[in-house]
C-alpha cells in the first residue's frame, strides 16, 4: 500500500477555538453575559468545533452554508460537508441572543462563548428530507429534526471549559492535535479509521484486524453520545473495547479513542460526515461497511459506499468492507466474498437476539464473541440504552 502520510485537516487548517486561561477567567467572572442552556448533543458539537474535529467549522452554521449543505452536500465555499451543524432556539431566546451578541453556552458547566451573528428560520421538514432522505417520523433523525426549536442561531464559538461528562466517559477522548501527534510519533503513514456504535463481536474484530495486513495502523473510534433505545450504553462499549484491545490487539499498531457526538442514523450522508471527522483526527482511510450509519431499512445497504463517488476530493480514502460472519463449514470468521457456502452455515448474532440472550443470562458463543467482552456485558446491571 502506498504511504500517503497523515492528511491535511479538512479545509487545510486544524481549527482550534479553545480560549487561553486569562480570557477564560475574564469571561467566567463577567456576570453580565447572557447565559443560554444547551442540550448535551449541542455541547458535544461545541467541543468538536472547538477542537477541530469539525474543521473547518468555527461555529454553528449560517443560512448560506445550510442551504448548500442540504442541496449540494457541500459548504458554501464548495468543501464537502453533509450534515448541518445547527444551534436551535425558540424565537424569544434567539432574539435575546442576537441582541446580546456575546452569549455563554451552558451545559452541566459553562462551556463556550458564542459570538452571535444572526438568526434565521428554515423549514425543518426540508432539512429532514435532505439529510435523511425521508420525511418518515419513525426515523429517529427525522423525529429529532422536527422536534428542533423554530429558530437557528449562528456564530463562532470559543471553548471556555471542557464538558463535564459522565464519570469516566471522557477518558479516551482525543483531540485531533493529540491523535495526530501520536500517529506521527509512531511513524504511521497509513491509518484506517473504524467507526462503531456497538459492542465488538468477533466478526468486527476480524474485519478490523484484516486491515493491519495492508495498512500501518488501525484507529478504533467508537461513537459516544445519544443513541437509540436498545443500543449498548457508552460505558459498556468503552469497557468492552478496553478488554478486547488489551487482550487481542497489537498495541503498537492500534489506537483506541472515543468520538463524542450523537448518532444521527443518516446513512450515506453520515458516512461522509464520519469520514471527515476521522480525516481531521489524522486517518488516511476509513472503513465503510454495509448499511453504514443506517437504521431500519431506510437506506440501501450499499448507499453509504456509493455516495463516496460524489466526493473524489474528500481527502480520506474509503475502504469498503463486506459483512463478516462465522461460517460453520469454513470453521472461522469469513466475509461474504470469501465463503462459498449457503447462508444456513452462518452463525450470526443479531442485536435483538443478543439482547434477548443477555437479558436471560445466557452467554453468547465464543465463536461469536470474546469471553472477556461477554464478561463486561454480563457484569453490567443494565447494559442497554433504555
Ligand atoms: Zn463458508
Amino acid at each position: 500500500m502506498v504511504s500517503k502520510g497523515i492528511p491535511e485537516p479538512h479545509g487545510g487548517n486544524l481549527i482550534n477555538r479553545v480560549l487561553d486561561s486569562s480570557s477564560r477567567e475574564r469571561i467566567l467572572n463577567d456576570d453580565d453575559i447572557l447565559r443560554i442552556h444547551i442540550s448535551d448533543d449541542l455541547a458535544s458539537d461545541v467541543g468538536n468545533i472547538a477542537d477541530g474535529i469539525f474543521s473547518p467549522l468555527e461555529g454553528f452554521m449560517n443560512y448560506d452554508d445550510l442551504i448548500h449543505v442540504l442541496r449540494e452536500g457541500r459548504l458554501a465555499n464548495g468543501l464537502a460537508w453533509t450534515i448541518p451543524i445547527l444551534l436551535d432556539a425558540d424565537y424569544s431566546t434567539a432574539v435575546r441572543m442576537k441582541d446580546a451578541r456575546e452569549v455563554l453556552l451552558v451545559s452541566n458547566n459553562v462551556i463556550a462563548l458564542m459570538h452571535v451573528e444572526d438568526h434565521f428560520r428554515y423549514d425543518k421538514m426540508d432539512i429532514a428530507r435532505s439529510v435523511y432522505q425521508t420525511g418518515d417520523t419513525s426515523h429517529p433523525g427525522v423525529a429529532k429534526t422536527l422536534a428542533m426549536k423554530d429558530m437557528f442561531v449562528h456564530g463562532k464559538i470559543d471553548l471556555v471549559s471542557r464538558i463535564v461528562g459522565k464519570e469516566g466517559l471522557m477518558r479516551y477522548r482525543l483531540t485531533p492535535e493529540e491523535s495526530r501527534k501520536i500517529m506521527v510519533e509512531r511513524g504511521w503513514k497509513s491509518v484506517v479509521g473504524f467507526q462503531t456504535r456497538n459492542i465488538p463481536h468477533l466478526a468486527h474484530e476480524m474485519l478490523q484486524k484484516s486491515v493491519l495486513n495492508f495498512f500501518d495502523a488501525l484507529f478504533i473510534n467508537p461513537l459516544i453520545g445519544r443513541k437509540k433505545s436498545g443500543d449498548f450504553k457508552d460505558e459498556v462499549i468503552i469497557k468492552a473495547y478496553e478488554v478486547l484491545v488489551d487482550n487481542y490487539y497489537p498495541k503498537d499498531r492500534v489506537l483506541f479513542a472515543t468520538l463524542h457526538t450523537e448518532m444521527r442514523y443518516a446513512g450515506p450522508k453520515e458516512a461522509i460526515h464520519h469520514a471527515i471527522m476521522r480525516k481531521n483526527l489524522g486517518c488516511t482511510h476509513f472503513i465503510v461497511g454495509r448499511d453504514h450509519a443506517g437504521v431500519g431499512s431506510f437506506y440501501h445497504p450499499f448507499a453509504a459506499q456509493e455516495i463516496f463517488k460524489d466526493y473524489p476530493d474528500l481527502g480520506i480514502e474509503p475502504v469498503f468492507f463486506p459483512v463478516f460472519f462465522y461460517c460453520k463449514r469454513c470453521m472461522g470468521i469469513v466475509s461474504e466474498r470469501m465463503c462459498p457456502h449457503p447462508i444456513d452455515y452462518r452463525l450470526e448474532l443479531s442485536g435483538t437476539r443478543l439482547r434477548k440472550m443477555i437479558n436471560e443470562g445466557e452467554r453468547p458463543s465464543e465463536l461469536l464473541m470474546r469471553p472477556e467482552v461477554v464478561d463486561v456485558i454480563m457484569q453490567h446491571n443494565d447494559p442497554f440504552v433504555p
